[in-house]
């Protein structure tokens, strides 16, 4: 077992009393460990890759609130959607947030989502870029898309452990949430930190924290 169940309370007494919601990352993960901690009361996971987080949303008990935070290619939105999907963090394009507004229709349901916004150095990480973003919300976009609740912003820091540019990408985020939340009062969330830099996202203003590594220990992705 590979859980740190330590690190995982001290952790959610932390981040409870912040008002934050702790969301753990259980990617490459096997069952075992997420009903572990599912047991100690923990709810809400999140997963990266479609057949993985299939898998597991079947077998798994009903009352998980998934979050879908990985890459999501178009031809895989429906399969998304028809698990009880609780929010899709990683919403990286206009043809992306299309597909999931039609595949919800489809459905009959509204899905709750976030646009990722490009807000680290690094080019290899998706998502909006600021201006793009202008782009969405000038546009009314938002408001001919009526299966979709865009609820807020999530993004992923440069991958550095220098304070001053993890402070200047959270904060970033941060004031790009207030200015649109301003137009759109449903744009409340702020999904950032992850764990080795969720402290200075939550000084930044983050509501949801998703922590992997430091609750389940390293990943493998080794063949299996
Ligand atoms: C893997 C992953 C995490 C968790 O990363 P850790 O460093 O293990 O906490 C958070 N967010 C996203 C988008 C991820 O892909």
């Amino acid at each position: 077992m590979s859980v740190n169940q330590k690190a995982f309370l001290s952790i959610n007494k932390e981040i409870s009393q912040s008002g934050v919601k702790l969301i753990a990352v259980s990617k490459t993960k096997p069952n075992e460990d997420i009903l572990e901690l599912y047991r100690l009361g923990q709810r809400d996971f999140g997963e990266n890759y479609v057949q993985e987080y299939l898998l597991k949303a079947s077998q798994l008990p009903k009352d998980i609130r998934w979050h879908f935070i990985g890459h999501l290619q178009r031809n895989k939105v429906r399969s998304v959607l028809e698990t009880n999907v609780y929010l899709i963090h990683s919403v990286d394009s206009l043809r992306l947030l299309r597909e999931i507004d039609k595949q919800s229709g489809n459905l009959g349901k509204i899905t709750n989502c976030l646009l990722q916004v490009h807000i680290a150095s690094e080019q290899t990480k998706f998502g909006f870029g600021a201006e793009e973003l202008e782009t969405v919300f000038d546009n009314l976009v938002l408001e001919s898309l009526v299966h979709v609740r865009i609820c807020g912003l999530m993004g992923m820091a440069t991958n550095t452990d220098n304070e001053e540019t993890l402070q200047r990408e959270f904060g970033m985020l941060c004031r790009l949430r207030d200015k649109f939340s301003q137009k759109y009062k449903e744009i409340q969330e702020l999904s950032m930190g992850m764990s080795h830099d969720y402290p200075i996202a939550i000084s930044n203003g983050s509501t949801m924290v998703r922590v992997g590594s430091l609750i389940f220990g390293q990943r493998d992705y080794g063949p299996k």
